[in-house]
Order: C-alpha cells, then structure tokens, then sequence
C-alpha cells in the first residue's frame, strides 16, 4: 500500500510576482489523493510497526491525518479508531465524513481527556478496547514522523541549490524532519497554519531533541484568522496563483504557506538570487469544506 512516490514532481513558478526569486514547487500531492504529502511520509514508519493490529490515532475535525490514517488502515484492512478533539459537532465535517466512510470509528472527547491522552501510547484509560491498538499520536507526531519527514528531500534531486526551503506547518513534525535533512546553509521557514501558536517553538524543539537551530524560523502572520479558518482574501489569492502556476492548494495549509511566501517576496525579504524549495504538502481534500465554487479548481 504504497503511494506513488514516483509521481512527485517538482514544479518551476515563474511570474513577475517573484520579482528574480526562483520558485520549484515539491508536488507530494500528487502521491495519493487521500494519504497526501506529508501524511504518507508521516505515518510510514508507524505502519512498519503495526503488523495487523489495529490503529487509534488523534485529531480534530478538519485533520488531514484521520482521514490519511482512516484510508491507510482501510488499504490493510485493519480496524481503526479516531479519537477526535471536543464534542461532537452536530454536522459532521467532510474530513470525518471520509474518514467514517473509510471504516473508521469515530470517538468524540473533550478537550481535557484529549490533551491528556493525544501523545500517550497506553490509551486503555481512555477506552479498555484499544490495548491491541497501534496508537499513533495527534498528527503522526513523535520520533517516527519526524525520521520519516526526513525522507522527503529525498525526492528532490538537486536539494543543495536552494537557499530556502519553506513548508506549512500544524504539530511541526514535517518541518522537523526537513531541519533534520538540510545543510546548515539552507534557510528552513515554516508558516504556521494557527493563530499565536507560541508553544510550537518548543514542540519542534521537543521534536528536534535539541534547540531550534539558527537556520530556522516560524512564521506567525499568515493564519487567516486561525487554524482551518480564512478571510476571502485567501481564495482568491489561491485562485490568482492557480491561474498562473496550474497548481492547486489547500486553504488549510499551503495556500497560507504559499500566500505568505509571496508577501514576503514582495516585501523583499528573500535576497537576489535565492533559490526557493516550497513544499506541497498535499491536503486539497480539505477544500471540499469550502463553499462551492469559492475556488476554480
Ligand atoms: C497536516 C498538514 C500539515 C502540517 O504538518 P505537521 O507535520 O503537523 O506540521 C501541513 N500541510 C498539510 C497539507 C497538512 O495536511
């Protein structure tokens, strides 16, 4: 059940807009249209732990990594249990719509017992059925999503001629990974898709098992309001730059990595002759939550 790894492409974006900057696109959308980007890469290396038990992971309402997970366990045909952030609401969201549709049990809790439990791997307090369950943590965070967020530069043949590597970031697991991978020389900016998510910065740090590394930074401007929120202004950049690249975002993640990076292109924040690496790190199902026909895609 591997996605198609040799589908990734990456792709040149060129316009006035980047004013001299160069911009390749890492495209790991398009390695599977549910288990997207960075989810794959995220979950490998628990699945390699799994055998045929089955799988609990953590979530909230518009995660990604449910429904990556839901459909990973559905492909193995192992059973599997989400354990969603906060009450149920009372119109399920798309996200736990496919992932219900996937076979997964969904369990609602409360904010407090999530938090309590969302990086455990002993989970039988929460629910005595789960002790044969394969727990991943909220996200795929931990050790093993970052050592396999760390294969991602893999997939870039020429990966030393960018100066700045940029990707959005949620727990900060996959910008963990690319730290990890990249030459000290190389810029890593990591837009965060929360508002005044301050604790990240010693999250990433827990990740990384060491402190950010001066290499680093996390953009805090480009929320849109908040996580999986956003202000029209977004799809309608979103749609500007599908016009001019062909490229599909998400509204969640990479449209607010890839608004941010041209604001700062703009602003001239990238020096002459940099060489830009963003990565699209997939999620475009999520755009199924948005109005439609808000995007042209
Ligand atoms: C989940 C997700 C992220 C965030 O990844 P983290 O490893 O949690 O920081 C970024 N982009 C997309 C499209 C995602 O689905």
């Amino acid at each position: 059940m591997i996605p198609g790894l040799e589908d990734i492409t990456i792709d040149n974006v060129t316009g006035e807009a980047l004013a001299g900057a160069e911009l390749d696109v890492l495209r790991l959308d398009k390695i599977h249209p549910v288990i997207s980007g960075n989810k794959w890469f995220k979950l490998k290396a628990y699945l390699e732990q799994t055998g045929q038990r089955g799988i609990a992971t953590f979530g909230g309402a518009f995660s990604n990594h449910i429904v990556a997970a839901a459909c990973a366990a559905q492909m193995r045909g192992v059973p599997c249990v989400g354990i969603i952030r906060g009450e149920e609401p009372p119109v399920w969201s798309d996200t736990l719509k496919e992932a219900h549709s996937y076979g997964m049990r969904l369990v609602f809790v409360s904010r407090t017992l999530y938090n309590r439990y969302k990086r455990q791997t002993d989970i039988t307090g929460l629910d005595p059925g789960l002790a044969d369950y394969q727990v991943i943590p909220e996200g795929g965070t931990g050790e093993p999503g970052v050592t396999g967020a760390e294969e991602i530069l893999h997939h870039v043949p020429d990966r030393d001629k960018y100066t700045h590597i940029v990707t959005a970031v949620g727990t900060g697991t996959t910008v963990a990974g690319i730290i990890r991978a990249v030459s000290p020389n190389q810029q890593v900016l990591g837009f965060s898709s929360m508002k005044n998510n301050k604790g990240l910065h010693s999250e990433i740090e827990a990740l990384l098992l060491r402190s950010i590394p001066g290499n680093f930074r996390v953009v805090h401007d480009y929320h849109f309001g908040g996580y999986a929120r956003y202000t029209n202004s977004l799809p309608e950049w979103m749609n500007w730059f599908y016009h001019m690249s062909k490229i599909p975002l998400d509204f969640v993640y990479t449209g607010k990595m890839m608004f941010g990076v041209f604001d700062w292109i703009r602003q001239g924040y990238f020096p002459a002759g940099s060489k830009i690496l963003a990565i699209h790190s997939g999620g475009l199902q999520g755009n199924r939550s948005l109005p439609e026909g808000l995007l042209a895609y």
